[in-house]
């Protein structure tokens, strides 16, 4: 942590800063006694260790005793667009553009409030996800800031194929990645094998080899864009680490009805620095998952826990949206999951922070609390790495230096 005060030259001149006083900080990778965040221009501008306020100029919120003062949470894999009912696929497909964007301002809403401040959406409809984005961006209070990818690359009537990535066999992808880098998607997703979700598809099927692949991840590449590959099926886990794409979502080993994982291509995942964003997160619903899916639960937890013992690099992308045990404040949830499956609280909060925000490609303003970082804050009570379950009930969130959920009642308002 820095221990001067370091003037972020972008600040607006004249914005108004004050200080956040915390009995302990996580800096994004560990954990940190009292110290006082000064905010200025929506920014972090100094992390001060101690007890002592450095600026007596400017007003300074008490988080409250005994409190944690942590950067935002990030969720890598979100889908605004599904409304995690068991008919989230046939819903997204009867309801028009201007009804499915208010439900996803709703969705956005419930994210932020769970201490969600960034949010990667990896699969929309018509880019609506591109228009909220703008929206969001002006408004801190109304939603996360979003991360998105349009609709996902697919093939024709293959998974997710409603959402309007479907391309023809034999297309260029270099094309599809083009046009979608001209709309200005932050990351390029491909559906590298089929998935549940979609009639007719199941996670064993293969959509596109390493070939494909390769050219779609250099023109990813070109433009600066990460790529985050669905992958289920072992052979398309293994095409996506040959094309050497950034990002492995789900990896789960997944056959039509079993999970096979294989240790040696865990290992190669680990050793070729690929993100496994994991998907983690199941709420308790009345409804209950579906009977096969179910089964393969505690397979899954193992396979997770081979990723982490591999060494790989770990995010959590909780694929929000897709079911009833996915609302899109899932992320907390699946916080404390992934503490408890690899036994290490500052690794999983690490996984939601620095390291998702180095997945997503804004590693230089998410994720961390550091000078010139975005003031996105969550502050909870107690110590999250004694006990993690403390981040599913956040006393506030910040997003860009706005407090836009919860309060600290010792204090009142930000003055
Ligand atoms: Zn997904």
């Amino acid at each position: 942590m820095s221990t001067e005060l370091d003037t972020v030259p972008e600040s607006p001149p004249g914005a108004r800063g004050y200080a956040l006083r915390a009995d302990r900080v996580f800096d994004g990778e560990r954990l940190h006694g009292p110290a006082t965040v000064v905010v200025e221009g929506g920014r972090i501008a100094g992390v001060h260790p101690g007890e002592s306020p450095l600026r007596p100029d400017l007003a300074t919120v008490d988080c409250g005793p005994d409190t944690t003062l942590l950067p935002g949470l990030i969720d890598t894999h979100v889908h605004l667009v599904f409304d995690a009912t068991p008919d989230a696929a046939a819903n997204v497909q009867r309801v028009g553009d201007e009804e499915l964007i208010e439900q996803m301002r709703v969705r956005a809403q419930a994210m932020l409030a769970a201490g969600i401040t960034t949010a990667r959406d990896l699969g929309d409809r018509r880019y609506l996800t591109l228009a909220l984005r703008g929206e969001l961006a002006s408004a801190p209070a109304a939603g996360p800031q979003l991360l998105c990818a349009g609709p996902p690359i697919t093939t024709v009537r293959g998974h997710c194929w409603f959402l309007g990535g479907e391309v023809p066999a034999g297309a260029d992808l270099r094309a599809v990645v083009a046009e979608r880098a001209a709309r200005g998607v932050d990351a390029v997703k491909v559906m590298v094998t089929g998935g549940q979700l979609t009639p007719g598809s199941h996670g064993g099927l293969v959509q596109f080899h390493s070939q494909a692949l390769d050219a779609l991840v250099t023109e990813a590449h070109r433009h600066g864009l990460p790529v985050a590959a669905h992958a289920h099926a072992r052979a398309g886990i293994a095409d996506a680490l040959a094309a050497r794409v950034d990002s492995i979502e789900h990896c789960s080993f997944m056959t039509e009805d079993d999970v096979v994982p294989d240790d040696d291509l865990i290992r190669a995942i680990a050793a070729a620095g690929i993100v496994v964003s994991l998907t983690l997160g199941f709420a308790p619903t009345d409804q209950p998952m579906p009977p096969d899916f179910a089964a393969r639960v505690p397979k899954l937890m193992d396979l997770v826990r081979r990723i982490v013992v591999s060494g790989a690099t770990v995010t959590i992308g909780s694929d929000a949206g897709i079911a009833p045990v996915k609302p899109h404040d899932v992320l907390p949830l699946a916080v404390v999951q992934l503490a408890g499956i690899c036994g290490d609280a500052a690794a999983a909060l690490a996984a939601v922070t620095s390291v998702a925000a180095r997945s997503c490609g804004v590693p230089d303003c998410k994720g961390r609390l550091a000078p010139g970082y975005d003031a996105d804050f969550v502050v909870v009570r107690g110590d999250p790495v004694a006990d993690i379950a403390t981040v599913r009930d956040p006393v506030a969130v910040y997003r860009a230096g706005e407090l836009v959920a919860g309060g600290h009642p010792a204090q009142g308002e930000l003055r």
